[in-house]
């Protein structure tokens, strides 16, 4: 059997009324969509050098007759808002009898969802896609392959494929520097899918993923995709100075926006090495404004505080917040609506997602 393998990765369409759209923002700088898949590029690095790699992202463009026809093998997955998508092109594939392999989170949290699939590679890929390519080698055609939850160390993940991506169709790229995160919330699958324990990548190798856009011309917005930014704060003081002075050498080429808990109202030191690094937005999980709801649900960390002074010490240090509401909790009041309403209204959130539970 011939070594070489033509993979074509698709990357499926999030469901119309999802969140994740920001469909006036795209519309306002002429994006054609809000994040690119940074998911499906780092398994991309993680293929045989002599393997060819096409990339189709069905939030950006169309998926060809002959894109299929080209294939020898079809990789997708994603989140549970392309979960109707992602099943719609397992369907595809086994109509043409296109060999197909589902991954991402979706289908770790629901692998019976994706039965129809001829292999299923659950968790973190970093560990498994060497046990799955050595199988592909030898003729499977189907198969399950799972990575101990939480257990993968980032330090040996790939340099991502940012060559696959057609930079000027997105409002940002992402990068990671962690996975996991310390907290507890009940409602949460990070912590079931990566762990209580955030694992960092080193500094040079996200300088070496920053390396690579600005080698590639891309400026701008850069969004740190950690599930927390500040899971492990140790580590994350280590690699702002490091940060700040890459960007300094090269004249504050990228403005990058995350996700925080929003304990890092509490560290002013922290808040001002972010903003002097140039991070702008941070995104705050609030999920109710009723606190017998947010101890009843382990966000603890929500309760200790002033959410609006909290949010205003953010505002301050010149970080725009945006926030996450929950909907459908069973200790809610009917009063929740109004509640949120005066909590977004009270801190100037520009945009929430408020979802249900
Ligand atoms: S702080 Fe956020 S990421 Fe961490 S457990 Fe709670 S909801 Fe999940």
């Amino acid at each position: 059997m011939t070594d070489i393998c033509k993979v074509l990765m698709i990357f499926p369409l999030f469901n119309a009324g999802s969140f994740w759209n920001y469909k006036e923002a795209c519309d306002l700088t002429g994006a054609r969509y809000p994040a690119a898949p940074l998911g499906l590029i780092t398994v991309a690095a993680l293929l045989p050098k002599e393997w060819d790699v096409r990339l189709v992202n069905r939030n950006t463009e169309d998926l060809s007759d002959e894109d299929f026809r080209w294939a020898d093998m079809v990789m997708t997955g994603g989140m549970l808002p392309q979960r109707n998508d992602t099943q719609h092109i397992i369907d595809l594939c086994r109509a043409s009898n296109k060999p197909v392999v589902v991954g991402g989170p979706d289908v770790t949290s629901s692998p019976a969802l994706y039965g129809n699939a001829n292999f299923q590679v659950l968790g973190e890929a970093e560990e498994i896609m060497g046990d799955f390519i050595a199988a592909w080698r030898r003729g499977a055609r189907e198969g399950t392959f799972q990575a101990p939850m939480g257990k993968t160390d980032v330090t040996k993940s790939p340099l991502p494929r940012f060559d696959l991506l057609k930079l000027d169709q997105y409002l940002h790229v992402g990068v990671q520097f962690s996975r996991g995160c310390p907290f507890s919330c009940e409602f949460c699958d990070i912590i079931e899918l990566y762990g209580r324990v955030p694992r960092t990548k080193t500094n040079a190798q996200v300088m070496a993923e920053l390396d690579a856009l600005y080698n590639l011309g891309y400026r701008g917005h850069v969004d740190f995709v950690d599930d927390n930014l500040i899971g492990n704060k140790k580590a994350l003081k280590k690699f702002l100075p490091d940060l700040k002075r890459w960007q300094a050498e090269r004249k504050f080429p990228f403005e990058f926006s995350t996700e925080a808990s929003i304990n890092l109202a509490d560290d002013p030191d922290l808040l001002h090495s972010l903003s002097d690094t140039n991070f702008f937005a941070i995104f705050v999980g609030i999920e109710s404004p009723d606190t017998d709801t947010l101890v009843m649900t382990q966000k603890k960390q929500n309760t200790r505080r002033s959410l609006q002074q909290s949010i205003e010490t953010i505002h301050r240090a010149g970080i725009f917040v945006n926030a996450g509401f929950i909907v459908g909790f069973d200790s809610e009041k009917s009063s929740v609506a109004a509640g949120m309403i005066a909590c977004i209204e009270d801190t100037a959130i520009p945009v929430c997602m408020v979802g249900l539970l």
